[in-house]
């Protein structure tokens, strides 16, 4: 290392080229005089007095050698050799002791305080300069050790700055191998093929994908003319055209259609890109291509989609709109009317339901082809939603409203008993029916595009469902706003749960005492700017698209808090809950159920659940098996609206049901009307017969009341007894028995 103490010593290197200097120190002047004259031949001599006048003189001047007294006053010899031994400048310097001493003792003190020699008084001359001489040359060996030491250094350095260089360049090369091996890794397994020409275009070297997208070995491919290969078979531009515009822009890219090795023409995306060589000027192309037959095929099939319905091939809603759309300008300009139908298969849902998703698609196929084939041929057909399909139908110029309502409502039969023929699916009769909304366009009052139009027509078809399905429905300006209306009210539905906008009322349910047996939970719904909307108005809604099953779990984990309370507060009491026929034999609803009650702490024969007894007859085999299900994790299942849904005695027999709950409409006229009356005592016939029990509701008045009390194990719920109220109050009134 360079530090001061190389400084100094080439320093002292440079003085060599002088007589060597060497330093008398000793207070007795007289005693030098031979001294000095003996060496002054050979050597540049100096003298010092005293110790400090030494130290002064060689923090000036450094002498190569010096003698030194020991006994002197002030400062002993000892005490200047102790100062310049801990001095880095000085401690180099050899000392020779001059001393009159004898004893071992202090010979052995100078040496360990770094003395090289001793001379004793009195001196021999000869002796002196003999041990001068010697401490001189080996200080000079030393000296030039030294030196060689820092040469050595030197080049040491050099040599570790030149390997740290060498290991740089080594890395760096290390780098850029492990580069060009990840390019070769990228080229070689590329999805793309590459290819690689000379300035000539015959080829150099290819990559794995070349091969397989081409066909053509590396073998067969190497020194062979690219343009062999690659020709375009696109009339627009040849490959010769894009090898003169690759040579000359120094790029091509685009699509080809070009050839495998066995002929098959595909598809291809190149880039063709002209390469220069920094060293030595050469000019390679590098070809990237890719074979875009997927793609291709993908696009088309997403271009097809956009337009038609995957299942049936027909047009599907955008299709139509377009379709219509032109028809609707046609003939607001030609002023003849033409019509449109939507078609829809009237509770197709339980097709699915029964039968599953795929013989569901089966029939939806087999219906497009019927309705396609009652039609004329310029007529056309869609596919707008899962089961509804519409026909637009063009007229004969002059086809007056008379005449195109004529043609449309003989045509709309003809769907209706197209669709009423049987189905056969996995060898199974399956027989449905369709509702019809007709349109007939244009309308004089208002110009109206293809969406309102078919929203008008979509009204028409609604109401003919509304009326029991099966039948032909013409639009009716009416019809317009109630569908707007049920169109808002199924998108707010769909918020309801989370705005909170769902509250449970209770209505309670009384034996013939008027002793409270229990209640039935119903739901209310205040919407938030339309204010109180009518559970009669909005279930049907939720039913018809799948809102049905959120509403339901709600009020099923409300009520089961509810009950909860009632159990605690009187186990006698029971919970009503109505759960939509739609989904209440469906597993998801059966599971959500079962959790729902084993993990709450009531007692399942407190809550019952009613089903209105039409949908139950909708899915016979199914509706059993829930029954019994329900029965076996101990919960009440009752039949609503008992009386409208024609259930036959052997089905009864087979549904572990426990309660029948009189339809409301005839306990209204059971007091005036004979034929009702004799219902009511039919079902309480057939409930003693069963063991069941038997609830009438919709007691309004005073006389249903009497006349109701004459069946003594009836339970009895309506208006004139009690009106549904919030669940709080309710449970507040039942709670605190003497409040008002
Ligand atoms: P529902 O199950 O037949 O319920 C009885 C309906 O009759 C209730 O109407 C009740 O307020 C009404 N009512 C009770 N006593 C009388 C009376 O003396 N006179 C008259 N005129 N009506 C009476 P609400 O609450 O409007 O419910 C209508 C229907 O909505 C229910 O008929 C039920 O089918 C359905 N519904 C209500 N809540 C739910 C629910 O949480 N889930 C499902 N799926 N449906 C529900
Ligand atoms: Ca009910
Ligand atoms: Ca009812």
């Amino acid at each position: 290392m360079h530090s001061n103490n190389q400084v100094t010593s080439k320093v002292m290197m440079k003085n060599r080229q002088q007589k060597p200097l060497v330093l008398i120190v000793d207070d007795e002047p007289n005693n030098l005089h031979i001294l000095v004259e003996g060496l002054l031949s050979d050597y540049d001599v100096r003298i010092a007095t005293g110790g400090a006048q030494a130290l002064e003189f060689i923090e000036i001047t450094r002498p190569d050698l010096i003698l030194l007294d020991i006994m002197m006053p002030e400062m002993d010899g000892y005490e200047v050799c102790k100062i310049l031994k801990s001095n880095q400048n000085t401690k180099g310097i050899p000392i020779i002791f001059v001393t009159a001493m004898t004893e071992e003792e202090s010979e052995e003190h100078g040496f360990e305080l770094g003395a090289i020699d001793y001379i004793h008084k009195p001196y021999k001359l000869s002796l002196v300069r003999a041990r001068i001489r010697t401490h001189m040359t080996v200080q000079g060996m030393l000296d030039r050790l030294i030196e060689k030491n820092f040469d050595l250094h030197d080049k040491l350095l050099e040599i570790e700055i030149l390997a740290s260089e060498l290991s740089k360049r080594d890395t760096e090369l290390k780098k850029l191998t492990a580069k060009q091996e990840l390019f070769y890794q990228a080229l070689t397994s590329t999805a793309d093929g590459v290819v690689i020409t000379n300035n000539k275009g015959i080829i150099i070297a290819v990559n794995p994908s070349f091969c397989r997208i081409t066909g053509f070995s590396e073998n067969e491919a190497l020194d062979t003319q690219l343009k062999k290969i690659k020709q375009n078979n696109l009339p627009e531009m040849n490959f010769d055209a894009i090898w003169q515009h690759a040579s000359t822009a120094g790029y091509w890219s685009g699509e080809l259609i070009t050839r495998r090795k066995n002929g098959e023409l595909y598809p291809e995306l190149l880039t063709l890109s002209m390469v220069k060589n920094d060293i030595d000027t050469n000019v390679n192309f590098i070809g990237v291509f890719s074979d875009i037959s997927s793609v291709k095929v993908t696009q088309e099939r997403i271009d097809y989609l956009t337009w038609h319905d995957e299942l049936t091939g027909f047009p599907n809603r955008n299709n139509f709109l377009k379709l219509l759309d032109q028809q609707l300008n046609q003939s607001y300009i030609d002023l003849n009317y033409a019509y449109i139908f939507i078609v829809d298969i009237d509770s197709f849902h339980s097709i699915n339901d029964g039968l599953g998703l795929l013989a569901g698609d089966q029939v939806l196929q087999e219906l497009a082809a019927r309705i396609d084939s009652t039609l004329d041929s310029k007529d056309i057909v869609a596919r707008l939603g899962s089961d509804e399909f519409a026909v637009l139908c063009a007229t004969n110029k002059g086809t007056g409203r008379n005449r195109a309502q004529a043609l449309a409502n003989t045509k709309a039969q003809n769907l209706l008993i197209a669709a009423s023929e049987p189905f056969t699916v996995d060898e199974e009769k399956v027989t449905l029916t369709v509702s019809i909304g007709c349109y007939i366009f244009p309308r004089m009052d208002v110009r109206e595009n293809a969406i309102e139009t078919i929203r008008n027509c979509e009204a028409a078809c609604y109401k003919a469902k509304e009326k029991g399905g099966n039948r032909i429905t013409f639009f009716d300006t009416s019809f317009g706003e109630q569908a707007k209306r049920r169109f808002e009210i199924e998108q707010d539905l769909r918020k309801a749960i989370s705005q909170n906008e769902l509250m449970l009322y209770l209505q309670s349910q009384y034996d013939s005492q008027h002793k409270l047996k229990g209640a039935e939970v119903l739901l209310r719904w205040e919407h938030s700017r339309k204010g109180f909307i009518s559970p009669v108005e909005f279930i049907p809604i939720a039913e018809e698209s799948d809102i049905i099953f959120d509403l339901d779990c709600w009020v099923t984990c409300r009520a089961l808090e509810l009950l909860v309370k009632l159990n605690q507060f009187n186990s006698k009491l029971g919970l009503s809950i109505n759960i939509s026929g739609r989904h209440f034999h469906e597993n998801r609803f059966l599971n959500f159920v079962t959790k729902q009650i084993q993990s709450s702490k009531i007692n399942p024969s407190t809550l019952t659940i009613e089903i209105i007894e039409g949908t139950l007859l909708n899915h016979m085999e199914a509706a059993i098996a829930a029954v019994h299900h329900l029965k076996k994790l101990g919960v009440r299942v009752s039949i609503d609206d008992f009386g409208t849904g024609y259930s036959s005695l052997t089905y009864l027999k087979q549904l572990p049901i426990h309660e029948l709950k009189i339809d409301k409409s005839f306990v209204f006229e059971a007091p005036t009307n004979k034929n009702d009356k004799l219902i009511i005592d039919m079902i309480v016939s057939l409930g003693n017969l069963f063991d069941l029990k038997v609830v009438a509701e919709g007691v309004e008045g005073e006389e249903h009341f009497t006349m109701l009390q004459a069946y003594p194990n009836m339970i009895l719920q309506g208006y004139h007894l009690h009106k549904p109220e919030p669940a709080d109050s309710w449970f507040y009134s039942l709670t605190n028995p003497n409040a008002e």
